[in-house]
């Protein structure tokens, strides 16, 4: 099965992708998530990139598209995948379609996490995240023991620069001028499912699994 997870910034889209990954058995290619590995690498690209995302611009498409074309060949990729925050633009959704035909290939479905705007903002700017394990909290809905601290391994949490009030604005405005388009070209091609991404992250994901019963 192959998935395209779409919403905009803070809709949930990676926590989704995770529980996703584990019902179906197919990896989660988050660009996000390729993006800041290879900034904490220090890789060229990676240091390129973080010029963009530390101010909630989107990197060149050249580069994502890229890496996406690299990461759906391998080996784990080959019975489908959940692409999380790919595509962002429409030069990206059409050179997927190609990568897609080339490989004799197509999309099942483009899910669309709706959430309103004023609830985004909440959620982005109470993300913290454990440097060291990864470990995702919320200040208000999912906060550690101890402030600041991993429950799990001990170390500082941390913010990413663009939860960060002026990165999260610059975010939603980028969402609504280049990525939110999309969903117009997915709905002609008949592949958008649309879903109220509101209430708890069970009720989401269950909202999610019952649109895609059919696949
Ligand atoms: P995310 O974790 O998906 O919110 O992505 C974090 C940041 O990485 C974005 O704000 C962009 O700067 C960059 N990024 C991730 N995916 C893409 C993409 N498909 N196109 C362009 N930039 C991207």
């Amino acid at each position: 099965m192959r998935l395209v997870l779409f919403g905009p910034p803070g809709a949930g889209k990676g926590t989704q992708a995770q529980r996703l990954v584990e019902k179906f058995g197919i990896p989660q290619i988050s660009t996000g998530e390729i993006l800041r590995k290879a900034k904490a690498d220090g890789t060229p690209m990676g240091t390129e990139a973080a010029r963009y995302m530390s101010t909630g611009d989107l990197v060149p498409d050249e580069v994502v598209v890229g890496i996406v074309e690299e990461r759906i060949q391998e080996d784990d990729a080959q019975k489908g995948y959940i692409l999380d925050g790919y595509p962002r633009t429409l030069p990206q959704a059409e050179a997927l379609d190609a990568m897609l035909e080339r490989r004799g290939e197509s999309l099942d479905a483009v899910v669309s996490i709706e959430v309103p705007t004023e609830a985004l903002v909440e959620r982005l700017s109470g993300r913290r995240s454990c440097p060291s394990c990864q470990a995702g909290y919320h200040m208000e809905f999912d906060p550690p023991e101890e402030a600041d601290i991993c429950d799990k391994c001990g170390a500082a949490l941390i913010q990413r620069e663009d939860d960060k009030p002026d990165a999260i604005r610059h975010r939603m405005t980028t969402f609504h001028d280049q990525t939110a388009p999309l969903m117009a070209y997915y709905q002609e091609r008949g592949l958008l499912r649309p879903g109220d991404g509101e209430g708890s992250m069970d009720e989401v994901f269950g909202r999610i699994t019952a649109s895609l019963e059919d696949l």
